[in-house]
């Protein structure tokens, strides 16, 4: 299977265990909402994926085992990260930033900006300066610089504003349409999760506890596992 595959990942923070069993499969081009309450395991899951912390269980990527790779080589596979806080090199300019993530492929510099025009009004600006939105735009300029096969955004919308969140949607949505890009998503506006995203997968305590299509999640399910 070419996308990623995790079936009964479990997870440590020293001797505290976090996830107990989680199950998820993304292929190729699909968008999967990962969900589930505050605390649940999400971020975690994440973590685990992008081998920053020790975890067991299955978890492949493009067929290559990630348990037996360190955490450099996973983002030289082709999984993206765009870590919760919007990280990037604050004293460096936003060109800068973007060229230091490039790896060879279809992202550039130009394509980048062509998705974040306000990015490419501040080329020279230095990261520290932008605003928040601007920041976080910048974060998932650098992801798609590294020319991955799997973007992974943890709370990309967190904290911005109304106008600079929709920004954030209309890319995803535009990442969805024109690229064969697999997405994962973890954020709290359920209504845009499930405006954009093809399947959900739902934690509960560090478990899988339902996966399914999106138009398959009934009220029913979120009100118990989501709260809402
Ligand atoms: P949120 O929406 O609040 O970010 P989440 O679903 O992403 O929630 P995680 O951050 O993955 O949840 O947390 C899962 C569990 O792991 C929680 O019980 C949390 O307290 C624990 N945990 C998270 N980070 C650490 C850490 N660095 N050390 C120890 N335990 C942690």
């Amino acid at each position: 299977m070419s996308g990623l595959h995790l079936k009964d990942l479990t997870a440590t923070y020293g001797a505290s265990q976090a996830l107990f069993g989680v199950d998820l499969d993304i292929a190729e081009g699909e968008v999967v909402a990962l969900m589930g309450r505050n605390g649940m395991g999400k971020t975690t899951t994440v973590k685990a994926i992008c081998r920053m912390i020790p975890s067991g269980g299955t978890l492949t990527f493009a067929e290559a085992d990630l348990h037996a790779l360190p955490s450099h080589r996973v983002a030289r596979l082709g999984i993206g990260l765009v870590p919760e806080g919007r990280r990037c090199f604050r004293d460096l300019t936003v060109e800068e930033n973007l060229v230091a993530a490039a790896r060879p492929g279809d992202w550039t510099r130009d394509r980048v900006t062509a998705m974040f025009p306000r990015l490419g009004e501040r080329l020279t600006q230095r990261a520290a300066s932008l605003s928040g939105g601007e920041q976080q735009m910048l974060a998932i300029g650098r992801a798609l610089m590294t020319n991955p096969r799997l973007l992974i955004l943890d709370e990309a919308t967190e904290g911005l504003a109304p106008i600079v969140r929709q920004e954030i949607w209309s890319a995803i949505r535009s990442l969805k349409d024109k690229t064969r890009l697999s997405i994962l998503l973890i954020d709290k506006s359920i209504r845009e999760l499930a405006s954009v995203s093809d399947r959900a997968v739902i934690l509960e305590r560090g478990r899988t506890v339902w996966s399914g299509a999106m138009a398959d999640l009934g009220t029913d399910i979120s009100e118990r596992y989501v709260g809402v």
